[in-house]
């Protein structure tokens, strides 16, 4: 963080603490560049009716939280690391404590973080005792050596940054009887113009231990780019490997020029659609602050929130995009 960012955080906090979206206080002159902000959350597709498990409101929460600290100037980076932290650490979501055992009864975890300003990225997966898989993914962008680090090895090296430890114990270990998704991600692009995104997992329903889906994988669960916008996905990510959807849609944008909910689209229906069990969604904003979420099953745990819209949550019908810029 900058000083100046520190000090609008610091303000953020003191809003927080109030507990109401206030008008925001005085912005570092570095972030003060535009009024405009937007942040997007989701809380895993829904690939079937799905008990709603408190998330819609813990994703409410989150976006208030991260207007306020938008609006104070605080940094897309930190923004998105800090939903997602709290969705994992809410027991609510399939990630972080609340992640779906694996077919040995095993959590692994798998999370990522991008700058779309540097293009610097950092993700883990197969963590089987990393408390927060977003910061450790964060620790290893910040290291800056390594993209993804994995398995037991990766656990030691972000260990050794400061990632936080916990035993087995800690994972409420669901082993749902019907496909749980619940993957988490945040978009967000702050005042400085700048995007970043994050997802975090426990991975797709019974997966073989060892298997790494798409959530830490740059350019297929998660990517952002300043220049054109940022995403995250959730749903089937061998497909999502297979297909590079959140770098197609970036390209769609950048080369053809395509609007963010039109290159979506493309992507989620015509070419993931082309396949019998390509379930997936995905959240988007673009380089303007247009938010977008599209799906291709039942619905996604979902919501948004930017400088002139409150946060709006929902998981089935309801909204698709912010309103127009
Ligand atoms: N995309 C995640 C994975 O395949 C799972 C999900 O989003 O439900 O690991």
């Amino acid at each position: 963080m900058t000083r100046g960012r520190i000090a609008a955080a610091g303000s953020a906090l003191l809003c927080l603490a109030i507990g109401a979206f206030t008008a925001p206080p005085a912005v570092a002159a570095a972030c003060a560049r535009q009024a405009r902000f937007a942040v997007v959350v989701h809380g895993g597709e829904i690939s079937q009716q799905t008990p709603e498990n408190g998330r819609l409101e813990a994703m409410r929460a989150a976006l208030a939280a991260a207007r306020t600290q938008l609006a104070s100037g605080a940094s897309s980076l930190d923004v998105v690391e800090t939903m997602v932290r709290g969705f994992e650490d809410s027991g609510r979501f399939n990630a972080g404590r609340g992640a779906i055992a694996n077919a040995d009864a095993m959590v692994e975890t798998d999370a990522s973080i991008m700058d779309g300003r540097t293009l610097n990225a950092g993700a883990v997966a197969s963590m089987l005792h990393v408390k927060n898989p977003v910061h450790a993914a964060r620790l290893v962008m910040d290291a800056g050596r390594h993209v993804l680090l994995v398995g037991d090895r990766g656990e030691a090296y972000v260990k050794s940054l400061g990632a936080e430890m916990v035993p087995e114990s800690y994972f409420i270990k669901s082993i749902s009887a019907q496909p749980e998704h619940g993957t988490v991600g945040a978009v967000a692009l702050d005042r400085c113009g700048d995007i970043a995104a994050a997802t975090s997992t426990g991975g797709y329903d019974a997966k073989i231990p060892g298997r790494v889906g798409d959530s830490p994988i740059v350019g297929a669960g998660v990517y952002a780019d300043d220049a054109v916008g940022g995403f995250s996905a959730t749903g089937h990510g061998e497909y999502f490997i297979r297909l590079s959807v959140a770098k197609d849609v970036a390209d769609r944008m950048r080369y053809a020029h395509q609007p963010l909910a039109a290159a979506m689209k493309a992507d989620i229906h015509e070419r993931l659609g082309a396949y019998k069990d390509a379930d997936g969604a995905l959240i988007g904003i673009d380089k303007n602050g247009n938010v977008a979420m599209d799906w291709n099953a039942v619905g996604m745990f979902r919501g948004y929130a930017t400088d002139i819209e409150a946060p709006v949550v929902a998981e089935y019908a309801g909204p698709t995009s912010s309103r127009p810029r």
